[in-house]
């Protein structure tokens, strides 16, 4: 096991953060607007998003880089600003965690697709280690591959991110199937975390997708098929929309409720994903404190 890891999860399960695009929409990011370029914009916003997690209680907080793979950026127009993106994104979470908390890079899907043949695996590799390099550059301390559906995708951003010598958490999104035990791409637990385990992943995990009460089951599976630590990150509940705005009706008492079973089921780095605030961590800490 890399040793931030095991001495991370030495002392018991660790607690992560919750939701940053709700909590910059909150302060004033457009639906649909690019939650990433606000590092160059808006610093002080993100930062301020950050230290609300540290201060909540997470031990390990992420960067505001979810969307910042070259590819993404294209959308925006921004592809060009991709390493700037990541690396600032890396100095903001580690000025607000000041030394309280862990900063692991957050790297999500590229969003286009090697099965329709709308990149290589080269290129998207090369996507990916690019930003990589750049949240190393700018001091993360580990890096988190989330919210993947495609497996060889997520292999491939291991791969890259492994080339930094950080650990790497590489987690798949279960959204699909009618237990919600299948990624989009119809892959299982089981086989993402074997696919995971080989690429190279210091930590397996699932995030979003679904709400909570699903997590303990995919957590189990995991944990049976990696000798690896698990990491989750679930979901407020399922959203609805009231005036074209995304509402989550998930409480964070309630959503803390299933941290002890997460905990039996294996899980050793705790928080939340859509829809999640710091009240959510606040309260994920205090079950798991009493
Ligand atoms: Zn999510």
């Amino acid at each position: 096991m890399h040793a931030l890891i095991e001495e991370l999860t030495a002392a018991g399960p660790v607690v992560t953060d919750g939701a940053w695009g709700t909590q910059l929409q909150a302060r004033g990011l457009e639906v649909g607007g690019s939650p990433d370029a606000w590092n160059l914009a808006y610093p002080d916003r993100v930062e301020e998003v950050a230290r609300a997690y540290v201060e909540a209680g997470s031990q390990v907080i992420l960067t505001n880089t979810f969307q910042a793979s070259r590819f993404a950026l294209a959308r925006h127009g921004l592809a060009e600003k991709a390493a700037e993106i990541n690396r600032t994104g890396a100095e903001i979470s580690r000025r607000a965690a000041a030394g309280r908390a862990r900063v692991f890079g957050s790297i999500g899907p590229s969003g286009v697709v090697l099965m329709m043949g709308e990149t290589t695996p080269e290129e998207l590799q090369d996507t990916f280690r690019q930003q990589a390099r750049a949240l190393a550059e700018g001091g993360a301390d580990a890096i988190v591959i989330e919210t993947m559906s495609d497996p060889e995708e997520a292999g491939l951003a291991v791969a890259a991110v492994k080339e930094t010598g950080l650990p790497v958490v590489g987690c798949m999104t279960f959204d699909s199937g009618e237990d919600l035990d299948r990624t989009s791409f119809g892959t299982t637990p089981e086989q993402a975390a074997e696919q995971l385990t080989e690429a190279g992943a210091d930590c397996i995990g699932s995030n979003c997708g679904q709400g909570i009460e699903g997590f303990a089951a995919i957590c189990r599976r995991l944990a049976a098929a990696t000798d690896r630590p698990i990491w989750v990150k679930a979901n407020a509940g399922s959203p609805r929309v009231v005036d074209g705005r995304t509402a989550w009706d998930e409480t964070p008492d309630h959503f803390a409720s299933y941290a002890p079973a997460l905990v039996e089921a294996g899980a050793s780095f705790l928080g939340g994903c859509c829809g999640t605030t710091p009240e959510f961590i606040q309260a994920i800490r205090e079950r798991l404190s009493t």
